[in-house]
């Protein structure tokens, strides 16, 4: 099964599917429009959480960073002056600086990811969406700023004018992730941020039509006019959205085939009739494992009933 997936919610979906299909089966497209160097390094996010969720390695307190996890050099690099907009722990370093060594010897973020779940023997496959830079950059008053500096570095308290994905005309989707389009029918956009997580990977050149070819359902991370958590609700409101089930289908609405909405959703069923989409009801508030693991079963009998 192929899944796109940003940081947070889409991961925590993963660990309910790794429970009920086997984790040789899982590839997982990830968000690469969060990545950021800092201090010298390639920091890449979204990637990061789902290496670390599939070598065991991931807090899941927080959904980012390793466990146990220490920030003596962060606190260090602080001192000499570095901007560290993110808090890097001294493991999580460990990841970044081998990346950022592979990719400053010519090798892809592809190829420097694939070799990372190697050596973390993680079983799924994890593929950037893209091997070229994309950033999601958020217009505020004070200016244009890259996406950590304003959800990390500002705490998300700027007003959103704008969000755009500096570098999404050149960047082309990634020869891999082309692969394994071409081997699969299905596609599971996860609960993530449809503004800065899966538009990054739906604008890549050329994406929209090839879901338009597939079986596609989504699991909506708005539940009535909140998001779970992050700032998808400022986000989606900057471009005009509806910040609600329909508003992630109405984006979603040229490839889309079925959305998931969460039971306690209220959003007027009838309003998704202008779509060619149909839609259930599952619990989608993945509060715990068991949880996940519900909605994964629901899912994939969506798929089988779409089949
Ligand atoms: P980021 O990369 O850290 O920004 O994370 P994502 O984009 O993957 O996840 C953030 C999005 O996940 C937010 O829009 C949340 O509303 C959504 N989300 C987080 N937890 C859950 C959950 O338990 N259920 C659902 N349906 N959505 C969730």
């Amino acid at each position: 099964m192929i899944i796109f997936s940003g940081g947070t919610g889409t991961p925590k979906l993963l660990n309910g599917l790794r429970e009920v299909i086997q984790e040789e089966e899982i590839t997982v497209v990830v968000n690469t429009a969060e990545d950021l160097w800092i201090s010298g390094n390639l920091v890449t996010p979204d990637i990061d959480t789902v290496l670390y969720l599939f070598s065991g390695r991931l807090d899941t307190s927080k959904w980012w960073g390793v466990k146990g996890d220490t920030y003596r050099t962060h606190e260090t690099m602080k001192e000499l002056g570095y901007n560290e907009v993110m808090m890097l722990g001294d493991l999580d370093r460990g990841t970044h600086i081998m990346r950022s060594d592979l990719i400053r010897k010519g090798v892809t973020l592809t190829e420097a990811t694939i070799r990372l779940c190697h050596y973390f023997k993680v079983k799924i496959k994890v593929l950037p969406m893209s091997d070229d830079p994309v950033s999601s950059i958020i217009s505020t008053p004070e200016g244009n700023m890259h996406f950590q500096d304003f959800w990390v570095g500002k705490h998300g308290e700027p007003e959103v004018l704008d969000v755009s994905q500096e570098g999404i005309e050149k960047a082309s989707i990634s020869p891999a992730v082309l692969e394994a389009l071409e081997k699969e029918d299905t596609v599971l956009i996860g609960p993530s941020n449809p503004i800065t997580s899966i538009g990054p990977i739906i604008e890549l050149q050329g994406m929209r039509d090839i879901l338009r070819d597939k079986q596609v359902i989504a699991v909506s991370p708005i539940i009535g006019n909140e998001p779970i958590s992050g700032p998808a609700g400022k986000l989606m409101t900057s471009r005009g959205m509806e910040v609600s089930s329909y508003g992630v289908a109405s984006y979603y609405s040229d490839f889309l085939d079925h959305l998931i909405i969460d039971e306690r959703d209220e959003v007027n069923e009838g309003r998704f009739n202008e779509f060619e989409c149909s839609f259930s009801r599952a619990e989608t508030l993945m509060k715990s494992i068991d949880v996940s693991v519900d909605l994964s079963k629901v899912i994939i009998e969506q798929f089988r009933i779409m089949q």
